[in-house]
C-alpha cells in the first residue's frame, strides 16, 4: 500500500503493535494507560506537580487494591475530590458499521503516524458515497391455501451475503481502515447443518408474522400459520455491509408485506382484512388496523366515544384505539368479565 502519511515500514509497525497490543492488554496495563492520561492532566492543568504524580504512579504500581491514580493522590493529599470534574460528552447516535466506525479508525492511525490527536470529520458525501451499505437479499416465499383462501403452509427461502461483524476491540479487520492496514475481516461462519431450534426465535423477521413460531409445544410467533419452513444461506461478500439499525428486518419484512399483498390481490381479498385474519398478536392487529384508519381518515377517534385521542397518547401509543377515559372503562369491563 502507497500513501504519503504511512510507509509500508511504520504500517506493518503499527500491525505489530496492535496485535501484540490486542493479546496483551490486561486490566493492570489498562489502568496504568488510563493513569499516564490522568497524570498528564492533573500536571497540565497545575492540580498537582509532575513529582507529586511520578510518586502516585510509582505507588500505585505497588497498590495490590488497584486503585486508580486519582484515588491514590486523593489519599496522599495532594489533590482534593472536589477539583477533579469528569465531563461526559454523548456522540451523536447511529446504527453500527457505518462510517462512525471508520472515522474513529482513521483517526486512531492518523494520530499514530503524525504523534498528535487527529479529528476525522467525514462530509456528508464523503459518507453517502462510501460507507457500508444494508446487504442485499434473494427472498423465495411460497405459501400453500385451503379452500376458504386462508394461509395453511408458509414456505420461506433467503440468500445473502456479509463480510464480517462488528468491529469491536478485537476485530479491526471489519471496519475497511483495518482491512487496507492488513487485518483480515471475520468472514462468515458456516452453520450447516443448523442446530435444531430450543426456542422460537423470529431470526431478524425471517419468521413473518403470520406463523404461529411453534416449537415443540410452546408457540412465540404473531400469527396463525401453522405449517412454516425457514432456511437462509449466507454466503462471503467481497462488499463491507451494514446492518441499517434494523438487520435484516427491512428486507425480510418488505418481502413478507408484498407477498401478503399479492396473496391478497389474488383472491380479491381485502389485504387489510385478510391480514388481520392471519394475525393473532393483539400489538400488531392494533397497528395494522391504524394503518387503515389513516387511510380511511378516521386515525385518532375513539372507537368507543367518538371523541379525539389526545395528542401525548397518540405519539407514545399511535395505535391506540381508545381515549384514556374509555381505555380506563373497556379495561375495568375486561377485568369483570374475566372475574
Ligand atoms: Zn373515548
Amino acid at each position: 500500500m502507497e500513501n504519503k502519511i504511512l510507509n509500508q515500514r511504520q504500517l506493518d509497525e503499527l500491525v505489530k503493535l496492535q496485535k501484540e497490543r490486542m493479546t496483551t492488554v490486561d486490566p493492570a496495563t489498562k489502568r496504568r494507560e488510563q493513569a499516564k492520561i490522568f497524570g498528564q492532566q492533573v500536571v497540565k492543568l497545575k492540580l498537582a506537580t509532575l513529582p507529586q504524580v511520578n510518586e502516585c504512579l510509582r505507588l500505585q504500581a505497588q497498590d495490590p487494591a488497584g486503585k486508580t491514580l486519582g484515588e491514590v493522590m486523593v489519599a496522599r493529599g495532594y489533590l482534593k475530590p472536589e477539583d477533579v470534574r469528569v465531563i461526559f460528552r454523548m456522540g451523536s447516535g447511529c446504527y453500527g458499521v457505518n462510517g462512525a466506525d471508520t472515522v474513529s479508525y482513521d483517526a486512531a492511525i492518523l494520530s499514530q503516524a503524525v504523534g498528535k490527536p487527529v479529528r476525522v470529520w467525514l462530509s456528508r458525501q464523503d459518507e453517502m458515497a462510501w460507507e457500508n451499505y444494508g446487504p442485499a437479499f434473494v427472498i423465495d416465499q411460497r405459501v400453500a391455501l385451503d379452500a376458504s383462501g386462508t394461509i395453511v403452509a408458509w414456505d420461506y427461502e433467503s440468500w445473502t451475503l456479509s463480510l464480517g461483524g462488528r468491529p469491536g476491540y478485537n476485530a479491526p479487520g471489519n471496519v475497511v481502515t483495518g482491512y487496507l492496514a492488513g487485518f483480515a475481516p471475520q468472514g462468515v461462519m458456516p452453520r450447516s447443518p443448523a442446530p435444531a431450534p430450543m426456542n422460537f426465535d423470529n431470526g431478524s423477521n425471517t419468521a413473518p408474522s403470520y406463523v404461529t413460531g411453534t416449537v415443540g409445544t410452546r408457540s412465540g410467533g404473531c400469527g396463525v400459520v401453522k405449517s412454516e419452513r425457514a432456511v437462509t444461506r449466507t454466503s462471503e461478500s467481497p462488499f463491507f455491509t451494514g446492518p441499517l439499525r434494523s438487520p435484516a428486518r427491512l428486507q425480510n419484512t418488505f418481502a413478507h408485506e408484498c407477498f401478503m399483498d399479492e396473496i391478497a390481490a389474488s383472491l380479491k381479498a381485502d389485504p387489510v382484512e385478510y391480514r388481520l385474519r392471519h394475525l393473532r398478536d393483539p400489538r400488531l392487529r392494533d397497528v395494522v388496523t391504524a394503518l387503515q384508519k389513516i387511510d380511511d381518515g378516521s386515525f385518532g377517534s375513539c372507537e368507543r366515544c367518538g371523541e379525539g385521542i389526545a395528542e401525548k397518547r397518540l405519539e407514545a401509543l399511535p395505535f391506540a384505539r381508545y381515549c384514556i377515559d374509555c381505555q380506563r372503562v373497556v379495561e375495568q369491563e375486561e377485568r369483570t368479565a374475566t372475574g
